[in-house]
Formats: C-alpha cells, structure tokens, sequence
C-alpha cells in the first residue's frame, strides 16, 4: 500500500459507459475529493443501449443516465462531467477520438489519469476496450508537440500526465485504502438506478466482497485495486 502524492491535484477519469467509474474507481475518486483532489469525468457514451427493455428508446434512455451520472458524481465530490455522447456498443478506438481525448487531456492538465485496464484478458465488452485504449493512446499523443500540432495554438503545450490507473485489472499493483468511505461508493453506485435497479443489493453485496478482497492484498480492511504507471 502506497498512498498517491498529495502534489498531484487534478483528476481525469475516462470511461465507456455512465456508471462505470461507481462499478471501477468511485471510492477512490470520493476519498480523493476528500482530500482536495478536483476530478473530471468524461464519458464517452451515454449508455444509450443500457436496457434489456425494446420499448425503451435509446434517447430516452441516453438522458436519464446522464442524470444519474451527474448524481453520482455529485455525491463523491467530482467537479465536472463530461458527455462526448458516442453510440453506446459501437466505440471505436479511432484517431478522431484519439485527437478529441488528446485535446481535453491537454485542456484539462490532469495530474492522474484513471481509465479500465483495456488489456485485461478476456474483456469482452468492445466498448470497454476501446475506452481504455483510446485513454491511454491519447495520454502518449498529449505530451507531443508534433501530433495534433493544431491543439497547440496560442498558450496551449504538449501535458504530460504523471500517474496512470487502470482499473478492472487483473494485473493490480497498488491498492488504495477506501475503508472510510466504502458506504459513500456504493450509495453513488445506487445512483444508477435504470442500471442496477432490484439488484442493488446482491450488487452491494460484492462490491463489499471485491473491496474486501482487494484489502487482504494490501493490508487493510476494504481497498480498490489499480495496476499503476507512473511516468
Ligand atoms: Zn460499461
């Protein structure tokens, strides 16, 4: 167990789908809110597909879990949340979206970038995938004053992030301790009610058990796995 360096105060997390930071990263993001950290959130979907109901219509749908983002990322203290609303179940890791991700990388500084671990064996979902590649691939292209020169007009320079989280990791390297705020991660998970619904309590259930988990391996009660890079 390590604790991140106080010095590095902004935070951008970016994932797939609304309420994948609450099932991945939200009791981390809470505890570093907490301590003062400021935390974006940029979703590149709106989940639009996220319904096993065919009389749900995507937009519809799309708007309400937009909402229940924005909820969630009120009560863990993040600052801002960002939609760049692509077709949910049909992300691309593209170079457009490697240059937009490389463009609010290099608008927002972030110190840490937290994103899903898109190499983890056997992660099927395609969109979750390609969330993390085009992350990371945009984290190398951000710190180039030769790729996507056109961002750098004016003031505007090359950033280069400092610490990289993956999460849903099979490959865990650093633990952060989240004991004190556990109940807090999973009250934002509930949020996402059009998502976990009845289930929320079985789901409740094994976020305390994978939290538990992930504890015995670091020493302490309850903790979030994390395979890090710092740079
Ligand atoms: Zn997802």
């Amino acid at each position: 167990m390590s604790e991140t360096s106080t010095s590095l105060d902004r935070v951008l997390v970016i994932a797939a789908h609304p309420d994948d930071p609450e099932f991945g990263c939200a009791g981390t993001v809470v505890k570093w809110a907490q301590a003062g950290k400021r935390i974006t959130y940029i979703l590149l979907t709106s989940g639009d597909k996220g319904s096993f109901d065919p009389d749900l219509r995507p937009g519809r749908l799309a708007g309400q879990r937009e909402e229940e983002q924005r909820a969630a990322a009120r009560d863990l203290g993040v600052e801002q949340v960002v939609f760049l609303r692509y077709p949910d179940g049909l992300l691309e890791n593209t170079l457009e979206l490697r240059r937009q991700l490389c463009g609010l990388i290099r608008e927002h500084r972030p110190d840490i970038l937290m994103t899903i671990d898109p190499w983890r064996p056997y992660q099927l979902h395609p969109d979750h995938r390609a969330a993390g590649q085009a992350a990371v691939d945009a984290l190398y292209a951000a710190r180039e004053w030769y790729i996507f020169p056109e961002q750098l007009i004016g003031d505007a320079e090359p950033w280069r992030v400092r610490e990289l989280y993956l999460f849903w990791t099979d490959n865990a390297d650093y633990w952060e301790d989240i004991s004190l705020c556990l109940e807090t991660r999973i009250a934002a998970l509930a949020r996402h009610a059009s998502q976990v619904g009845l289930r929320m309590e079985e789901l409740a259930d094994r976020v305390r058990q994978r939290a538990r988990e992930a504890g015995q391996q670091s020493g302490c009660e309850y903790a979030e796995a994390f395979k890090r890079f710092q740079f």
